[in-house]
């Protein structure tokens, strides 16, 4: 981790400004915040802040950890700034930094008479135990919380047991909690809003949210670095551990290993934990047996597709933020036709307000369809790559097993080329994501299928012929 220097932590400033006449205009202000937010909020959030100084307009605060900061600048820092502003008018923006209490006394005490930034260096190291979870933490979109989560048939269990969890601070109900759902449809939303919840109730509770990603890479680290224990033990020390898309770590047998240990180690002392991936435990490819039922032993809830009610609900909810107006029929039009998942729901939104901002038009329906004509085309002829599979076994009277299979004559590769390399044209999927869907094989091999088809409908008309018909009937 790196840290500005902080040049006027002694107390200069720059600009003249009296460091006593800032510290009360800092009391006033927080009085102020005070009385609108309450005295927990309050003391949990405003009292924990120190004034720095001011230069250039500039007021420059901090606070003890990482956390603190990413809370206080999303949620009060506009706040402050404008009662600051009132406060003193050469102030037009305010700094929140990360300072921590050690620096803050060594820079009081009369015999800390070495360099403040040396020691800043010092205490802030990536080793050091300054701030647990803000060390191990992902930081958290502060857009995803549960106020703004709209609650509809296919997720109101998963969004219930979530809720569940945020709120007990005892005995731990479902524990560990397991969330699951396809793409796009919530599920970091979800944990982001518990981890937000919890840290805004009880703000001593350690809680720590990284990806299944980060955590394998963390772990990986810590084998080359010889830093395993502390790495243990930071997880240990955790009452909440939130890890997201879990998938990932299925399969890397150490990472897996490891996970399993700190995993059982928590349980076994209650405490809590969250997480969540694409697929049910049992249906995770390369997943430990006994952290499959490990996790069955907790509670396991889905997300389901969005059904038109909640995607027009997100939908409503979501244009109450725009300045624009957006017509109720945009709205049921785009819930109608954009069916795959809530962030291509919201893309599609924000694409077509955005539109009308630039050319400064009003939205309507017709505007909506010119704008997204593309993503319409996507959603109206969406392909599966079974449905190739079938469509062009048939048409080459081959085996639909044979899309699978291992075998190489020509008479069974020739049509698996030609369904890899529609499945390319007529899909989103990647190419290994299309080679796993024949028989596991290599994006290589997808990319071979994909040259081989395009040279030879260049060479022979008969053939590019064939794999016209089958893209247009695929397509009808
Ligand atoms: P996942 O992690 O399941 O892939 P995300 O949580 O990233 O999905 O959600 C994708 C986007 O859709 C986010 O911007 C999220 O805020 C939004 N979203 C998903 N479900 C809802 C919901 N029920 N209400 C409001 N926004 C939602
Ligand atoms: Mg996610």
């Amino acid at each position: 981790m790196t840290i500005s220097i902080d040049a006027t932590v002694n107390g200069a400033q720059a600009d003249g400004t009296n460091m006593e006449e800032l510290k009360s205009e800092w009391q006033r202000v927080a009085a102020q915040l005070q009385e609108t937010i309450g005295e927990a909020a309050f003391q949990s959030w405003i009292k924990p802040i120190s004034v720095r100084g001011l230069r250039d307009g500039m007021v420059r605060v901090s606070v003890p950890t990482r956390f603190m900061r990413d809370w206080v600048v999303a949620h009060y820092s506009e706040r402050i700034t404008e009662l600051w502003k009132s406060e003193n008018d050469t102030v037009q923006s305010v700094d929140i930094s990360i300072f921590t209490d050690r620096a803050q006394k060594a820079e009081k005490s009369p015999e800390a008479s070495a360099p403040v930034a040396q020691k800043t260096l010092k205490i802030i190291t990536p080793s050091g135990r300054v701030s647990q979870s803000a060390e191990i933490s992902a930081s958290l979109d502060r857009r995803f919380t549960f106020d703004k989560f709209v609650v509809g048939k296919p997720n109101e269990f998963a969004y219930a047991a979530a809720c569940r969890v945020a709120e007990t601070t005892t005995s731990n109900p479902f524990n560990p909690l397991f969330l699951y759902g396809g793409v796009g449809l919530g599920k970091t939303h979800m944990m982001h809003s518990i981890a937000w919840h919890i840290r805004e109730q009880t703000p001593h509770r350690n809680v720590i949210y990284l990806s299944a990603e980060k955590f394998m890479y963390r772990f990986i680290r810590a084998l080359r670095e010889q830093t395993t224990v502390d790495f243990k033990e930071q997880f240990r020390s955790v009452d909440v551990l939130m890890i997201d898309d879990v998938q990932f770590i299925a399969g890397k047998d150490s990472t897996q290993e490891e996970f399993f240990h700190t995993f059982n180690a928590l349980v076994d002392e209650g405490r809590q934990i969250v997480l969540s991936a694409d697929k049910s435990p049992s249906d995770i490819e390369g997943m430990e047996e006994r952290l499959v039922s490990r996790l069955n032993c907790g509670l396991v809830a889905d997300i389901h597709a969005t059904t038109y009610e909640l995607r027009l609900g997100i939908l409503q909810s979501k244009a109450l933020h725009f300045s624009s107006e957006i017509p109720p029929k945009v709205l049921e039009f785009l819930a109608h036709k954009i069916t795959a998942n809530v962030r291509e729901l919201e893309g599609a939104l924000n694409r077509v307000v955005a539109h009308s901002q630039l050319v400064g038009r009003d939205i309507t329906l017709e505007a909506t369809q010119d704008v997204l004509h593309d993503l319409l085309r996507a959603n109206d002829r969406r392909v599966t790559i079974e449905e190739i599979q079938k469509q062009v076994a048939s048409h080459f009277n081959i085996r639909m097993a044979d899309m699978h299979s291992a075998r190489r004559a020509r008479s069974v590769a020739r049509p698996r080329q030609v369904a890899m390399y529609l499945a390319k044209q007529l899909t989103s999927r990647s190419l290994p994501e299309i080679g796993r869907k024949f028989g596991g094989r290599d994006h290589t091999t997808v990319m071979h299928a994909v040259r081989k088809v395009d040279e030879l409908r260049e060479h022979d008309p008969s053939f590019a012929e064939d794999v016209e018909l089958l893209k247009r009937m695929l397509e009808g």
